[in-house]
């Protein structure tokens, strides 16, 4: 990108120029400037707006609207140094950014042009920016979705379900994983991936993980028995970084006089994990005898040096392994090696999305200690399993 220079009094660019560029500034000062019409037919006054310096950028908005530039830019400095910056570059940045920024961003241009317009008297302009429909910003879809989850869970209108796991080996169901359902009467039944995914972004995973944990809770409570199954949760990175996270969990647990290990954690990979906090979170979560399972083993940010750092109790091996068995011999060799390994480093193993009493018979053979999916059971709400212990 060119490195262009400015003496003082020289502009950088003048309102109404197009140029599909925007500056950043490495060196001295910019100041943006505009004229105000005077009053009572007076001349128009030039007034200074603003003061950039290094690092600020200048003639972005109009590089991000591919518009013309609505001030003047003036070298205020001896010398100024600015780096050219293609309006497309930033464009696609934009582009490639989270919707709701995008949103923001949007929103605070047109308001600028609009608020510019009327400061220099331009009322064309002015009505220009207010008669340009916005439509519906690209992240206009995530804040309602997110308030209607927000509302969801003051209401406590999301659901929790219990997913069977079975030991292969006894065909007994050992214990039940946790998957929370939505069902919004304006979006209807939403995928967990997704309003999770979204909760994740914000800090709203955390009351929606005490949730969750308040009902695995009340399913323990009513599961209650000589044979105590336990109740996985699953918890993302953030929940895991929230304080007293474990502690809650702990005191629950003992409050209600339930056995040590009846409560384990589910945790997906992710490249947000920080290495350090996942083992502190994982050594807390044993001091108090909480298991923890590596979710989706095999997928997304997967690598082996996970299963080094950290101890696992149990490793999940993904549903997309599970079912490429009856069509793929590399699958199955990989499901091999996978439960070889995890048994070999201590880790139990529990075969995901089991589907098919073919697919069962191979992870039994191949020394799979657990399995869960539709075969053994579809996720159930709590009154359903209840009768069935
Ligand atoms: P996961 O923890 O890997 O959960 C297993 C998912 O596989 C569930 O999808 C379950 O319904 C589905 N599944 C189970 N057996 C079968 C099968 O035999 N065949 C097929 N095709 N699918 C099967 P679900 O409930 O849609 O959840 C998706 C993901 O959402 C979960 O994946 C988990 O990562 C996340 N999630 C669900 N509930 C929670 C929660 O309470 N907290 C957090 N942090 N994440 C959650
Ligand atoms: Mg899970
Ligand atoms: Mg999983």
């Amino acid at each position: 990108m060119p490195l262009l220079t400015f003496r003082a009094g020289q502009y950088l660019f003048r309102a109404g120029d197009r140029a599909d560029v925007g500056y950043l500034i490495e060196d001295g000062a910019v100041e943006l400037r505009t004229r105000r019409p005077g009053r009572e037919g007076g001349s128009p006054k030039e007034i200074v707006l603003l003061r950039l310096s290094r690092g600020e950028l200048v003639g972005d908005m109009a590089a991000v609207e591919g518009r013309a530039h609505s001030l003047d830019a003036l070298a205020a400095t001896d010398e100024v140094c600015v780096l050219a910056i293609d309006g497309q570059q930033i464009r696609e940045r934009i582009a490639a950014a989270d919707p709701t920024l995008r949103t923001l961003l949007e929103g605070q241009i047109k308001r600028n042009r609009r608020m510019l317009a009327l400061l220099r008297g331009d009322a064309a302009d002015a009505q220009g920016a207010l008669d340009r429909p916005s439509g519906e910003g690209p992240g206009s879809g995530k804040f309602r979705l997110e308030n209607h989850l927000r509302e969801a869970l003051a209401e406590r209108r999301l659901e929790v379900r219990y997913q069977p796991i079975m030991a292969i080996g006894s065909g007994q169901i050992v214990g039940y994983e946790a998957l929370v359902r939505w069902n919004d009467p304006e979006h209807g039944p939403v995928d967990p991936e997704q309003f999770i995914h979204l909760a994740e972004e914000t800090s709203l995973i955390v009351p929606v993980g005490e949730y969750v944990f308040d009902a695995a809770f009340a399913a323990l409570d009513a599961l209650r028995g000589p044979a105590q199954p336990f109740v996985a949760v699953n918890v993302s990175a953030r929940q895991l970084a929230s304080p007293g996270l474990i502690e809650r969990v702990v005191a629950r647990r003992e409050a209600l006089h339930l056995p040590a290990g009846c409560i384990k954690v589910e945790i997906t990979e992710s490249q947000t994990l920080d290495p350090q906090q996942v083992a502190q979170a994982i050594a807390h979560c044993h001091a108090h005898a909480i298991g923890v399972s590596l979710d989706d083993f095999g997928t997304r940010y997967a690598h082996l040096a996970h299963l080094h750092q950290f101890a696992f109790d149990s490793i999940k091996i993904d549903q997309g392994f599970v079912h490429a068995l009856q069509v793929s011999d590399k699958a199955r060799h990989i499901v091999r090696a996978i439960v070889d390994m995890a048994r070999a480093i201590g880790a139990q193993v529990v075969a995901e999305g089991v589907e098919t009493p073919a697919q069962l018979e191979f992870l039994g053979q191949a020394g799979c200690q657990f399995a869960q999916g539709f075969l053994i059971g579809k996720a159930q709400p709590l009154e359903t399993i209840v009768p069935a212990r």
